[in-house]
């Protein structure tokens, strides 16, 4: 067997499609935040702006989350030592755990490594409390909720993708003795649209449903606190399970569900995804504190934030370039294929100091390969402008359909 040959092969296939992903070496700058060093595979360097960031709203320098970080490790050292059960279990994670608690409105939270972890070990698990469980999910659900669905040893149904009437349809037609969970996300992070939260939660009520949302690119965000859509649209007593990262608007690390304290002491119980890792260091749960506390009293940061969004999308209409609709902070701009879409953001970077990574698939559908832009508070008018002028060049160069359907 040749081995090397097998690796090199897989390689190809993944190169030939036109999805190798090469990774920025970037170095961001504390306190200037979206501003980053670029480093080229011959060790030159260049300044650049990071325009694809999902650390939302600068939380990953924010000094009061860094000197909480900074204090930690001076009181209690870098790893937190063992998982939860064994030595793992610090004052910061069970601080961070009520946080959270206090942030959903829930009895109780728990905490994982990451958001993925937590989707894949609390959906992988729920089979072995309800047996006989059906999982209705969002066809457009996350790899992470989809790799737990996979590992569910009961029935998947997929609903066709924000589609309430398919997902009744499902459920009116199961069996209405078997316990059913709807798990959907929240902001759909490539095309920017959010969910009927207020619809499902009815469904689930009619059809006797639990619902497992994944907020993750939505908690510190949305809402009067920074809870989620949930939040903001008035029904977060309504979802049995809240998921969420740390890693994202929150700017430091690590994942979690809300709900009841009996669904998360189970959950907590069974999910080897939760018992058979290390816990996140000691930091990391001190600066998510400090984050998530600092954000539930900064709602200005949300409004600049949205504020943020919207003049960016204005300024590429303006300019007539097809900004996909999204509804929330995520700015998707359509290329349309994987070689003009990588070559676009190779561009933006070598020579505008730009950066924004390619979206291909398998992320998104053949065809709709795009940019998606995450501006955030510190993105200036001046960035954004210096934006536009360099797409508009780009367009005009990859002769790219415009709006209105004329190549330019
Ligand atoms: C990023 C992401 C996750 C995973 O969260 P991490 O904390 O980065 O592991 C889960 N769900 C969705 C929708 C995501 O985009």
């Amino acid at each position: 067997m040749d081995y090397r040959a097998a690796f090199e092969n897989a390689i190809e296939g993944v190169r030939s499609e036109g999805r190798y992903r090469v990774f920025a070496d970037l170095k961001r700058h504390r306190g200037q935040f979206p501003r980053a060093t670029w480093t080229r595979d011959d060790g030159s360097q260049a300044d650049v702006v990071v325009w694809c960031s999902n650390d939302y709203l600068g939380q990953g320098q924010n000094p009061v989350v860094m000197e909480a970080m900074k204090a930690t490790i001076d009181e209690v050292g870098s790893g937190s030592g063992g998982t939860r059960n064994i030595s793992g279990t610090t004052h910061y994670h069970v601080e961070l755990e009520h946080e959270l608690a206090d942030l959903h409105q829930k009895e109780a939270a728990l905490l994982f490594t990451s958001g993925y972890v937590s989707n894949e070990a609390s959906l992988s698990t729920l089979h072995k409390i309800l047996p006989g469980l059906v999982i209705f999910s969002d066809a457009l659900n996350h790899n992470s909720m989809i790799s737990g669905i996979r590992q569910h040893k009961g029935e998947k149904l997929i609903f066709r993708h924000n589609d309430l009437e398919h997902l009744e349809e499902l459920l009116a037609a199961a069996d209405p003795a078997v316990p059913k969970l709807i798990a959907f996300e929240s902001v759909y992070s490539m095309d920017g649209d959010v969910a009927d939260i207020p619809g499902t939660v009815a469904l689930a009520k009619k059809y006797g449903a639990m619902t497992y949302i994944d907020e993750v690119h939505a908690v510190g965000m949305y809402g009067p606190r920074g809870a989620g859509v949930a939040e903001r649209d008035g029904v977060m007593a309504e979802i049995d399970i809240i998921e969420g990262t740390l890693g994202k608007a929150f700017g430091v690390m690590g994942g979690y569900i809300a709900a009841d304290a009996v669904i998360c002491d189970a959950i907590r119980s069974l999910a080897d995804g939760f018992i058979f890792t290390t816990s996140i260091p000691p930091a990391l749960a001190a600066g998510a504190v400090a984050s998530i506390r600092y954000l539930k009293e900064h709602n200005e940061i949300r409004e600049a934030h949205q504020e943020r969004a919207a003049s960016l999308k204005e300024r590429l209409i303006k300019a007539g370039l097809p900004v996909m609709p999204s509804v929330c902070h995520i700015v998707p701009v359509l290329v349309g294929d994987a070689v003009h879409c990588k070559m676009i953001s190779d561009i933006l970077l070598e020579e505008h100091g730009i950066y924004v990574q390619p979206i291909n698939y398998p992320t998104v559908p053949r065809g709709t390969e795009r940019l998606r832009f995450t501006p955030s508070p510190a993105h200036t008018d001046e960035m954004m402008d210096k934006l536009v002028v360099a797409l508009e060049k780009l367009w005009v160069h990859c002769n790219i359909q415009r709006v209105g359907g004329v190549a330019a």
